[in-house]
């Protein structure tokens, strides 16, 4: 008897975990296949990471409001983002792009602007890729491949309870920047005349626009003498990523509400719309930070480091994966993200 499972009923992960469970690993050099931020791959006394992003117009982006340069910036910066969170350094990216034939050349040059841009401000090269038509919409893969010393890298799965739970900068912006040009794009569609009211808000609208990864991370534990034991990029929002660390490291967590770090931008915003600027964190995605445990006998040395908030600390399985709200109620954290799957 043929099934017909709903691929929105399994979501993004369990439809992953579907396809690859049981999949078997050929190659010793294969470190870490699926399951990480990137995979790692022994390659003489490196290792090389490689990570991959698909970006489809409609679902992840809307011409409407996103420049293609800055389109582009992105794409290539959401890759390098995953390379940082395994504590590695981007070195190359290929770019695969389907275009349909309501593009002309100088928009998809504009588009290779900012790929380039990018490329610039990160270092990276571009080393190929590939090009096809579309039927409709614009549609574009990148990867990225990074090197670390074997010792260096840093997967989900290293957290261990009574690790301090740290998120570099601030979270929601993005969000809150998608929500004011949502916005001003419904109005505009009823009004073409009427001017978007954006002035104000520049930080949230660059958050997710033109975000950039976190560079100077690996500098600043460096600088601070810190090895992170787990870490991962924010792309789907807090809730989802801090499950994401629980489940590969094997252990629960304590997120306290009030130490979550906030731009005045995405706070102003929030109130403006109605919006708990947590939802924004949680739920909203496209930060780009870094969320990452370091052992508790550190925290003297990030306690006074503006980049690095500790917001949490990790704890027993057992204890589950909690939100410790203002007035001190436990709420268990769910994964909402953007689950396009089940859009
Ligand atoms: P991220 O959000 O960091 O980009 P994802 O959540 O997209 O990571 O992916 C989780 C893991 O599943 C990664 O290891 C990724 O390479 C792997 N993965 C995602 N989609 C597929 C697929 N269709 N086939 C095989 N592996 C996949
Ligand atoms: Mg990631």
């Amino acid at each position: 008897m043929t099934k017909n499972t709903s691929i929105a009923s399994l979501g993004e992960f369990g439809l992953i975990d579907r396809l690859t469970e049981n999949w078997p690993s050929f190659q010793p050099s294969t470190l870490k296949g699926i399951g990480d931020d990137a995979a790692v791959i022994a390659a003489g006394d490196q290792v090389l990471v490689v990570t991959t992003d698909l970006l489809l117009e409609g679902i992840h982006f809307n011409l409407m409001y996103t420049p293609l340069k800055y389109l582009g910036y992105k794409a290539v910066v959401v890759n390098l983002s995953d390379v940082y969170a395994m504590n590695a350094l981007p070195k190359q990216i290929t770019v695969s792009i389907g275009i349909s034939s309501r593009f002309t050349l100088e928009m998809v040059e504009e588009l290779y602007q900012g790929i380039r841009a990018a490329c610039e401000k990160y270092q990276v090269d571009l080393a190929g890729g590939d090009t096809s038509s579309s039927l409709t919409g614009m549609v574009i893969s990148i990867t990225a491949l990074g090197t670390a010393a074997p010792g260096e890298v840093t997967y989900r799965s290293g957290a261990s309870p009574n690790d301090l739970l740290c998120v570099s900068g601030d979270l929601g912006g993005a969000y809150m920047g998608l929500q004011l040009l949502e916005r001003e794009n419904e109005v505009f569609k009823v009004n073409p005349q009427m001017k978007p009211k954006l002035e104000g808000f520049d930080y949230i609208l660059q958050r997710q626009l033109k975000p950039e990864a976190r560079y100077d991370i690996p500098g600043i534990f460096k600088n601070l003498d810190i090895r992170p034991t787990s870490m991962i990029d924010i792309s789907d929002g807090l809730s989802s990523e801090i499950l994401h660390l629980c489940k590969a490291s094997g252990v629960g967590c304590r997120l306290h509400e009030d130490k979550i770090p906030y731009d005045e931008q995405t706070r102003d915003m929030a109130l403006e719309m109605n919006i708990n600027p947590l939802v924004a964190a949680l739920n909203g995605g496209e930060d780009y930070e870094l969320l990452f445990t370091i052992p508790i006998a550190d925290f003297d040395k990030v306690k006074n480091d503006t980049d690095i908030t500790v917001i949490g600390h990790m704890t027993r399985p057992e204890d589950g994966a909690m939100l410790v709200t203002g007035a001190g109620a436990l709420i268990p954290l769910v994964a909402q993200g953007f689950n396009h799957l089940s859009k």
